[in-house]
């Protein structure tokens, strides 16, 4: 079949579907694949660079859509690229069909096959092609570059001539893949990391890291996230009036703040009040992962930096991911090669839309005229 990368249209995203190297994959499974001229330029990856990994370059999304058996991108298809598409043809993105249901009937009425990669099982054999996870992962280490880029001081200790520096003070609140890589990234950086999850079992893995875990004197411990498969659950307010009351006591003492906290489908938790912002030195960075779900902080403007009055810089970018364009393409142009490595059991370019797989059925949200979202729960854990 043939697999051709779109050029990303959304204003800003520097990630492309398919970099040199996973092109290199996917002919290895029969696949021809195809290139949107420019499409990698914002990845650093040149039209001469897909050329040289065996890769057709064709000059405008028109005809990519035209020649390719298979579309893939990474944000969600504007409604242009998928009016563009034919009854038969594939288009693996992510797709958000929570938020996106016009764009699903659209696919279901064009005949499109739509394969969203954020709806991949979060189930150990498709891990591979995780995409929440990949780029949640290089979203928690951006936010502790951007803490870094805008912090006036170092986050290693340092005994000088010209004098001692303490540590900076780093608190991680939510320790999902995010707030892991965020905690791996501000220990490497040498600060000294605290970190606070409702899910007690991760307190192991926090300290595993170098971090300290934060644990609330509560009777009842937070939920068991086991329970919820992994995820969190709201809590009671009692144990949020603890966590708030844990979290006024350190404002004063962090430099940095990262904030992480989602529970599924539901807005993000406000967790960092105006009055801990109001509390913390100024010089101090609150990085706010959660901006795009209404951000844990109270303060978070999405997609902005805001300095508040007392200093005190609150980012709620929205787009860590693109910020390392080369990095994320990597990652993700390996899921997008896994997935489609599922596809073609048999290395022969030919693509098995099989139905009876839990990760393909997982994500597969339109498929032969239907719309098959939201799916049955997976078989196997
Ligand atoms: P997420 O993005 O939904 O949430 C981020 C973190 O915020 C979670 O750790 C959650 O417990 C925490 N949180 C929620 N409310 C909070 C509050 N009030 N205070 C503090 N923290 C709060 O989570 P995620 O990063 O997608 O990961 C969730 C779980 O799923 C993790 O256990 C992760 O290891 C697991 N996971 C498994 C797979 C797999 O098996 N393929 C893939 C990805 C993630």
């Amino acid at each position: 079949m043939k697999i051709g990368a779109l050029k990303e249209t959304y204003e800003g995203e520097s990630r492309v579907a398919v970099t040199p190297s996973s092109a290199a994959h996917l002919r290895k499974l029969g696949h021809e694949v195809i290139i949107e001229s420019g499409a990698g330029a914002r990845a650093h990856f040149s039209d001469a660079d897909y050329e040289a990994a065996g890769v057709s370059v064709v000059p405008n999304a028109a005809a990519l859509i035209a020649a390719a058996d298979v579309v893939v991108k990474v944000r969600p298809p504007s409604e242009d690229e998928l009016g563009r598409m034919r009854e038969g043809q594939t288009l693996i993105s992510h797709f958000y069909p929570a938020q996106n249901a016009e764009l699903l009937e659209k696919a279901r009425v064009q005949g499109v096959t739509a394969i969203a990669m954020d709806m991949v099982p979060r189930i150990s054999r498709a891990q591979k092609m995780d995409a929440l996870s990949s780029m949640a992962n290089i979203a928690g280490y951006r936010a502790v570059i951007e803490a870094a880029n805008n912090f006036g001081r170092f986050f290693t200790g340092q005994v000088t001539a010209a004098g001692k520096v303490p540590p900076a003070k780093v608190l991680v609140v939510g320790a999902g893949v995010a707030g892991l890589a965020a905690i791996g990234a501000a220990t490497s950086l040498g600060a000294q990391v605290y970190a606070f999850d409702v899910r007690p079992e991760v307190a192991e893995q926090i300290e595993s890291m170098g971090a300290e875990f934060v644990f609330l004197d509560f009777e009842e411990q937070a939920q068991d996230g086991a329970a919820t498969g992994g995820y969190a659950a709201p809590s009671s307010p009692e144990f949020r009036e603890k966590q708030l009351a844990k979290f006024r006591e350190l404002a004063p003492e962090m430099d940095i703040v990262i904030t992480t906290a989602l529970i599924p489908g539901r807005d993000a938790p406000k967790l960092w009040t105006r009055d801990m912002v109001e509390a913390m030195k100024t010089g101090s960075v609150i990085v706010d992962l959660a901006a795009e779900r209404g951000g844990n902080c109270e303060l978070t403007i999405p997609d902005e930096r805001v300095t508040t009055e007392n200093g005190v810089v609150v980012i709620g970018y929205t787009d860590f991911p693109s910020r390392m364009g080369a990095q994320a393409s990597e990652l993700y142009g390996n899921n997008i090669r896994h997935m489609l490595s599922d596809l073609t059991p048999g290395k022969d370019g030919v693509i098995n839309q099989n139905m009876e797989d839990d990760v393909i059925r997982g994500a597969t949200v339109t498929h032969d005229g239907d719309i098959t979202w939201p799916p049955p729960p997976p078989k196997v854990a």
